[in-house]
């Protein structure tokens, strides 16, 4: 994200969270290169990691404390949105009015420590919180696969990792401090206002800015980690037979090579492992694969096909904020619908097979994970065990071909589809998904009659 002039571009909250992140080892180390740094360095236009969205918004504002966020709100022209991390792919933060970062309310607020809860500034990013957890005894009950979200974009997307009895970011909230679109402070869970706190809990930046979120944690612990290449087909009988003997469980499926990566993790308490430094970067593999394909079509089979050449199985132990997060510095733009857990394999393999019928050319893997049922109004897994399907495509090829081929097979499956990425369902359909929508709509009107937290896109998500 290029940060614009306009606001406070340099303010001593900036320089501060600059400080925090370098005290932290977190500027230029793993899960932020190339991702908070450019952001902060330059300051005229706002885009968002893979560079598919864009905006130019009249003012962009960095409050550094509540009564700044809330004088933000109050005075704001336009439709105000929040930006976080800028990690999503859809067009979920871009405005042309008021754009509202996090970034310098940021950090730990307070801890319960009977109740293993936390509660942190709303844009902390997620590679924060595991230092600042563990030195109160506490991590977070789980991750998604990178770590540069801010808390409050995670929560608002419904961000999540994998594991059959894990919840998304947001089923994890235990209460929140919004500013509302009149300015007004309030805090809400599911004791005090309970149908704000589930309208909010995933909002998609259109109820209120989240100012402090209040989560459930676990006693600070450290994972096992398993990474194995083998067959698809075996990776899927194995996903399928060992779905509840593993905490966490997914595949990355290569279906023009017939490999897949299947990755396992489980709570230990052995020694921490020195990870042997791999004999080239994934990345770099990656990158260079992305781009031949692209140019060469016909590669794509041959280097699906050397996958095992390139990663190797590995078996590592670290703190579970260590272990959880991967880094992605290849961008991509991505597509991910959750189906029911029960249909989840055979929605892969449709998925596969339409791709391979269609000989797309596309490098990048599919993922499978697994997520538990919440009751967050909008969730995709407002009860609803799911199975979560993402599409992956190189950011220097379109996208389009291969999103339009898949998700029919996703609606074919009743998908619901991750806010944060792309997707073409409206009003209209999402109606339909989700059995709360209305109650969702009568609260976001109650708390924002003039559609003061409203971008076009959020428009025709919920105004059809
Ligand atoms: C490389 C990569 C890997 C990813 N991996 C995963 C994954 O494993 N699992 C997964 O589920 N998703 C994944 N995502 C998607 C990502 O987690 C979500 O899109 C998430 O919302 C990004 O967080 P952010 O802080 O960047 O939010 P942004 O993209 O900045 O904002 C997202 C939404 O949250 C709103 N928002 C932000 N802060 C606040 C606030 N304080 N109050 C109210 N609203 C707010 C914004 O207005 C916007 O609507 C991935 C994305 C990338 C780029």
């Amino acid at each position: 994200m290029n940060l614009p002039s306009s606001g406070q571009p340099d303010s001593l909250e900036r320089r501060k969270l600059l400080a925090t992140l370098g005290a932290l080892g977190l500027m230029g180390g793993a899960g932020m290169t190339g991702m908070l740094a450019p952001r902060l360095a330059r300051a005229t236009e706002w885009q968002n990691w893979s560079g598919g969205q864009h905006a130019s918004p009249a003012k962009i504002i960095y409050p550094a404390n509540e009564t700044e966020l809330a004088a933000a709100v109050r005075d704001a022209s336009g439709s105000i949105r929040a930006v976080g991390g800028g990690h999503s792919f859809s067009p979920v933060v871009p405005t042309t009015g008021t754009l509202i970062s996090l970034e310098a309310m940021n950090g730990l607020a307070g801890h319960d420590a009977a109740a293993l809860t936390a509660t942190f500034w709303a844009g902390t990013r997620i590679a924060m919180t595991g230092p600042l957890l563990k030195a109160v005894g506490q991590g977070l009950l789980n991750e998604a696969d990178i770590n540069t979200q801010s808390l409050g974009g995670a929560v608002s997307t419904s961000t999540h990792g994998t594991g059959r009895q894990l919840q998304s970011f947001s089923g994890t909230v235990k209460g929140l401090q919004l500013v509302l679109a009149d300015g007004s402070l309030v805090p809400c869970s599911a004791d005090h206002d309970a149908d704000l706190f589930q309208a909010a809990r995933v909002a998609v930046g259109s109820i209120g800015i989240m100012s402090r979120i209040t989560v459930q944690n676990r006693e600070a612990y450290r994972l096992r980690e398993n990474v194995t290449i083998m067959p698809i087909t075996e990776a899927m009988s194995t996903i399928d037979r060992d779905k509840d003997k593993h905490r966490h469980i997914e595949l990355w499926a290569f279906p023009f090579g017939g490999k897949a990566i299947l990755k396992r993790q489980d709570i230990t308490t052995d020694a921490i492992t020195v990870p042997e430094k791999p004999f080239i970067d994934e990345n770099a593999i990656l990158g260079f694969a992305a781009n031949t394909t692209r140019k060469m079509p016909w590669t794509n089979s041959l280097f699906q096909h050397l996958l095992g050449a390139f990663v190797s199985d590995s078996e590592r132990v670290g703190n579970s904020f260590e272990i959880f997060p991967s880094l992605r510095t290849v961008q991509f733009n991505e597509m991910e619908y959750s189906v029911p857990a029960e249909h989840g394999l055979a929605c892969l393999q449709e998925v596969m097979d339409v791709l391979k019928k269609n000989d797309v050319n596309v490098f990048f893997p599919i993922e499978f994970r697994y997520v538990a049922a919440d009751d967050c109004w909008l969730s995709p897994f407002y009860q609803r065990a799911t199975a979560a399907i993402s599409v992956h495509q190189y950011y220097k090829q379109d996208y389009r071909e291969v999103f339009d081929l898949v998700e029919p097979v996703f609606w074919k499956y009743q998908g619901r589809p991750h806010w944060g990425k792309l997707h073409r369902l409206e009003a209209r359909q999402l109606r339909a998904l989700y059995p709360r929508f209305e109650d969702f709509l009568r609260v976001r009107q109650r708390v924002d009659a003039n559609g003061r937290f409203l971008n076009p896109h959020a428009r025709k998500l919920f105004l059809g």
